[in-house]
C-alpha cells in the first residue's frame, strides 16, 4: 500500500512538470485526511451519545498496534484512548516490555463511547471497521495485538475466545496478529495478569525481531 502512495507521488511530480492539475498523495497527507472524515463521521447512532470521536494515536508508521474494544467515559472526555485506569495499566505493560506508547499506535474497533460502556452491536461493528481497516492499511503495522474479545472476534475469529486463542500468533491483513486479555479485564481478575505478561513478552520478542 506505502508502495500505491510512493508511485502517486512520483507520478504526480512528474505529471507537475508537465504542468496537469494532477495532485500527489502523500502518506501523511492519506493518513491526516482519514483521521479528518473518521473524526467528522457519523455513520451510526454512537456519535449521537459520544463528545467525541477517539480516532486512535501513536506512530502513524508504527510497526506494532493495539487495538482494544471502544472508549470508554475518559477516553470520550480527552478524545484520546486509553487513557483512563486501563489505560494506565496498559502504559505499565508497555514500560515492562520496554516499548514506548509513542513508538506505537493505539486504537480501538469502535471509535464512539458506546452508551454506559455496554457492547457495541453488531451493526455498529460493521459501520466502524472500514476506519480501522483503512488505518490498518495506511500505518501498516507487522504486528497487531487484539486487546479482548470484540477485537479478537473482529480481527481474528469471529468465534474465538481470548482465553483460548491468546499468545497464539495468526495472519491477518498482511501482519502476524495475536489476542491478549484487555486489560479492564486485569482490573477485574488479577488472575489473568500472567497470562498477559507472557503474550506480551512474545510481542516484544517478535518485535524486536523486525
Ligand atoms: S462509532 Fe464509528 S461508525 Fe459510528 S459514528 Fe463513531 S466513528 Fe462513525
Amino acid at each position: 500500500m506505502k508502495n500505491k502512495y510512493l508511485f502517486a507521488y512520483l507520478g504526480g511530480a512528474e505529471k507537475a512538470v508537465q504542468k496537469t492539475a494532477f495532485s500527489p498523495v502523500l502518506p501523511e497527507d492519506a493518513f491526516s485526511s482519514l483521521k479528518n472524515e473518521v473524526l467528522r463521521c457519523n455513520s451510526c447512532r454512537l456519535r449521537a451519545g459520544a463528545t467525541q470521536v477517539v480516532f486512535g494515536e501513536g506512530n502513524n508508521r508504527a510497526r506494532l498496534m493495539f487495538v482494544g474494544e471502544a472508549p470508554g467515559a475518559d477516553e470520550d472526555r480527552q478524545g484520546r484512548p486509553f487513557v483512563g485506569a486501563a489505560g494506565k495499566l496498559l502504559d505499565k505493560i508497555l514500560a515492562a516490555a520496554k516499548i514506548s506508547r509513542e513508538e506505537v499506535f493505539i486504537t480501538n474497533i469502535i471509535k464512539c463511547r458506546p452508551p454506559r460502556n455496554r457492547m457495541p452491536a453488531k451493526e455498529e461493528v460493521a459501520a466502524c471497521l472500514p476506519h480501522l481497516q483503512r488505518q490498518i492499511r495506511l500505518i501498516a503495522p507487522k504486528i497487531i495485538v487484539c486487546l479482548g474479545a470484540l477485537a479478537t472476534q473482529t480481527l481474528i475469529d469471529d468465534k474465538a475466545r481470548v482465553s483460548v486463542v491468546r499468545g497464539q500468533w495468526f495472519e491477518r491483513y498482511n501482519a502476524r496478529i495475536m489476542a491478549t486479555f484487555h486489560p479492564a479485564a486485569l482490573l477485574r481478575d488479577a488472575s489473568k495478569k500472567r497470562p498477559v505478561w507472557e503474550d506480551i513478552q512474545k510481542i516484544r520478542d517478535e518485535y524486536r525481531l523486525l
